[in-house]
């Protein structure tokens, strides 16, 4: 079995930390992976592909790459690296699985919805059931200001697998600071956008768009998605990073892409050098990176809340009985579920809370003091 189910059944986070320590791609748990010939076997497909070849193979076994982000592109992209062959994929993920998810997020079943399982656990047994080579390191954690240098650290390279601009304006402070590439991706509608970010080299996501996209404020909320949008992106994406690893720096993607599955229309920006003056890699002010007025609160997805609490650990049996008399509650290893007419609040281990049925912050608010503290 792969490294992920080790820990099983305990907490998220803390729990999956175990670093495979492997360089060359040859350790392995199962029989598949025990020899490299069985390895060149695997991947002989890719390897005669002469882009890759055998030293580039190598390359993408000692390879880390970080995922934030594990719903449809981050799905597609954990998917088609897992297969790749990268040695080590870090996905950061703080949602769970719903079945409105399964559309589009590729790496999920009906029976992990029905669990409510993190999706960052619930990739990883699926990665887990097809490469078992390779090393999964989930996270179900909200990656903000606080945790990005832990939930980062060692990182070769970032992929977005997000879907708001608050985050990926903290991964382009981050990854501008640190001096690490990462690639932004986005599906939305028919709608697919994609942009690598060389810290030193390129435009970053900042000098293309300094302040959050007014126009781009739709969401699959509000606008649906189609999953071949996803798909185009995470294909692409995909793409890019697997010629970044290898080192084809020449055949690196250098413009803002946009393409539309459904009109056909498409679009590039040249992105190939960063804007004089721009905040992030000109000036070096990392606004997002520092957190100024991040709220602790926020809309998440449509008519829910999130509450980012982040230093109340939660001892789910204990507050299993203590929510018993006031509605119902379901809790697993990674959440806990209580419905209370018309809510419904999922708790995570370390205190932080996603509320339904609800737009309204302050009631998210009260609730979550009269339920599970203030
Ligand atoms: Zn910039």
């Amino acid at each position: 079995m792969a490294r992920e189910t080790q820990s099983e059944g305990r907490a998220e986070g803390r729990t999956h930390d175990r670093i495979d320590d492997r360089t060359n791609g040859r350790a392995g748990n199962s029989p598949l992976d025990a020899s490299s010939g069985a390895l060149d076997e695997r991947y002989s497909r890719q390897i005669l592909f002469r882009g890759i070849g055998a030293e580039g193979q190598r390359k993408l076994a000692a390879a880390r790459v970080a995922i934030v982000g594990c719903g449809a592109t981050g799905s597609a992209l954990a998917g088609l690296l897992a297969r790749a062959g990268i040695g080590t994929l870090r996905i950061i993920d703080r949602d769970y699985v719903e079945p409105s998810n399964l559309q589009r997020q590729s790496l999920f079943d009906e029976q992990d919805a029905a669990e409510s399982l993190p999706k960052a656990i619930a990739a990883a047994r699926k990665i887990a059931g097809f490469n078992s080579g390779i090393a999964i390191e989930p996270k179900v954690e909200d990656l903000v200001p606080a945790n990005i240098a832990a939930l980062l650290d060692g990182m070769s390279l970032i992929l977005d697998g997000t879907d708001n601009f608050e985050t990926r304006y903290l991964i382009n402070d981050y990854a501008v600071a640190h001096s690490l590439p990462w690639i932004y991706s986005a599906a939305v509608g028919s709608y697919a956008v994609t942009l690598n970010v060389v810290p030193g080299e390129t435009a970053c996501l900042a000098c293309l768009f300094p302040d959050s996209p007014r126009g781009m404020v739709e969401t699959c909320e509000t606008s649906g998605i189609l999953n071949s949008a996803v798909n185009l992106v995470a294909s692409i994406t995909a793409t890019e990073t697997l010629k970044f690893l290898v080192g084809s720096v020449p055949q690196l993607r250098s413009t803002l892409l946009s393409f539309d599955v459904w009109t056909n229309e498409h679009a590039e920006i040249s992105a190939a050098k960063p804007r004089p003056g721009c905040r992030a890699c000109g000036e070096r002010d990392f606004i997002h990176l520092a957190g100024e007025g991040r709220p602790h609160i926020t809309m998440c997805g449509r008519n829910s809340v999130q509450i980012h609490e982040r230093q109340r650990p939660i001892d789910f049996a204990e507050m299993d009985r203590r929510l018993r008399p006031h509605g119902v509650v379901r809790h697993n290893d990674f959440i806990l579920k209580f419905w209370h007419d018309p809510y419904e609040m999922t708790l995570f281990p370390d205190g932080r809370a996603i509320i339904k049925g609800t737009t309204d912050t302050a009631m998210a608010r009260s609730l979550y003091a009269r339920y599970v503290g203030s």
